[in-house]
């Protein structure tokens, strides 16, 4: 077993992490820090937090053996652990119910928190209805053109949704927003952060919440390992592999935690390569990102020469983020996790090869996941195992899917009705007759 104690008292893992903010928000970091220590270890938060984590989200989440997939890629068995089943749809929500609670016995009644895609915004705004808190949310005035569904989950949940027209109108900008009103309404407002970024104690933060994943994986792999007559990895339960998608890296850090002493099992973070890692479009920071600060930690970033931002690509809003979370940098560094790279492409081919071998629509997020364990599991045994997070369904990703792959697709929210007529048909898979 690895002996693992990160971050320091600080906040950092390694050279990375720490806590890069603006002298105005330093004692409201104080603050968090403080009341997220006091609360960590707390029994009652701990209880409630294990309650709200049964009775509204739904968990434990199943941990399901893709048979037909496992059996025509003619290697390791994959299995899944089911995020995607989570109330909302994917492992976000994990973390603001942490967040929202720790927001309410610090006595602040607002929430702001900015959002790209609109999944975080609508897991804030979900727990905000919940716990009658105010819910505010910045989001990049491009993004609520191109997420129009999730602006409207989040008004119908009560939140305020703020478009930011400055800069490239992206997540970034939301960002600086979401920061410029935190500034300013410090007193009564708290900000729900939605990955292993920013400044400390955020990181440590959100993967202690989302390591609820991993925790549940240790107590069931060994028994459903034995129910499919596998021997498990050295020590029964045990994956040989535990690959999930890497964005900012909360739902990889929510899996990896619990297994990080366990040195048997290989931790692979898989990375949007977007058009390729050597393309230029991708959002790859922990391959082809350097060291840099970047909201308020210091990572892995994607940057120029002169340490301006570079733009992003993935096919997945979700993955398509120019940081990754600091303890993920330290991991690589460190050698105990693999990050790897999977494109648009190969993405795109897994979605639809989950979709037909075994009834499943992932997240284009998780697709990346899937479509790396497809790689992977013909050079490994049949008794061997990988454990894959799926981090999120699909539901949200089907009109890019249909843009993407030029199919007719009905109920478009913009096209009222009618049928969008096109030029080929879905690419029937490899094995879908089988
Ligand atoms: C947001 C999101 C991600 C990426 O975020 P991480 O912090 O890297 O986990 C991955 N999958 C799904 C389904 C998401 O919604």
């Amino acid at each position: 077993m690895i002996h693992y104690d990160y971050p320091d008292a600080r906040g950092h893992f390694g050279p990375y992490g720490g806590s890069f903010v603006s002298e105005t928000l330093t004692h409201a970091i104080a603050e968090l820090r403080s009341a997220y220590e006091r609360y960590r270890h707390d029994p009652d938060f701990q209880r409630e937090f294990r309650q709200e984590l049964v009775h509204f989200v739904g968990r434990p989440s199943p941990i399901y053996h893709a048979a037909r997939l496992s059996r025509e890629l003619g290697g390791a068995q994959i299995l899944l652990k089911r995020e995607d089943l989570n109330h909302t749809g994917a492992h976000k929500i994990n973390n603001v119910i942490g967040q929202a609670m720790l927001a309410r016995r610090m006595g602040k009644p607002r929430i702001i928190a900015e959002t790209g895609a609109g999944q975080h915004g609508v897991a804030t705004a979900t727990i905000c209805a919940r716990y009658g808190l105010t819910c505010i949310v910045y989001m990049g005035a491009e993004d609520v053109k191109r997420q129009s569904p999730n602006v409207y989950r989040m008004q119908l949940l009560g939140a305020t949704v703020v478009p930011v027209h400055s800069g490239s109108r992206t997540l970034k900008d939301a960002l600086n927003e979401a920061l410029r009103d935190w500034v300013t309404n410090v007193g009564n407002t708290f900000y729900i952060i939605g990955t292993v970024a920013g400044p400390h104690p955020y990181p440590t933060m959100v993967r202690d919440f989302q390591s609820v994943i991993g925790e549940e994986c240790l107590q069931q792999m060994p028994q459903r390992l034995a129910e499919l007559g596998l021997p498990g990895n050295g020590a029964p339960g045990l994956p040989d592999a535990v690959i999930a998608c890497v964005g900012g890296g909360s739902n990889a850090m929510g899996i990896f935690y619990p297994y990080i002493p366990y040195e048997a099992v290989r931790l692979i973070g898989v990375e949007a390569a977007g058009a390729g890692l050597d393309s230029g479009h991708h959002a790859a920071s922990l391959q082809r990102g350097t060291p840099g600060v970047l909201h308020g930690n210091r990572t892995y970033v994607l940057q120029n020469a002169d340490g301006q931002i570079t733009e992003t690509h993935s096919v997945s809003a979700g993955l398509d983020y120019p940081g990754v979370g600091p303890e993920h940098a330290w991991l690589k560094d460190s050698g105990r996790a693999e990050y790897v790279g999977v494109t648009d492409d190969e993405a795109l081919a897994a979605f639809h090869r989950l979709c037909r071998t075994e009834g499943i629509i992932p997240a284009l997020e998780s697709s990346h996941a899937i479509a790396y364990a497809m790689k992977l599991a013909p050079t490994l045994r049949p008794d061997q195992t990988l454990l894959v997070n799926l981090s999120g369904r699909g539901d949200k990703d089907i009109g890019t899917v249909a843009d993407l792959s030029g199919a007719e697709f009905y109920c478009r929210p913009s096209c009222r009705g009618q049928a969008v007529k096109t030029a080929h048909p879905i690419t029937p898979v490899e094995g879908a007759a089988a």
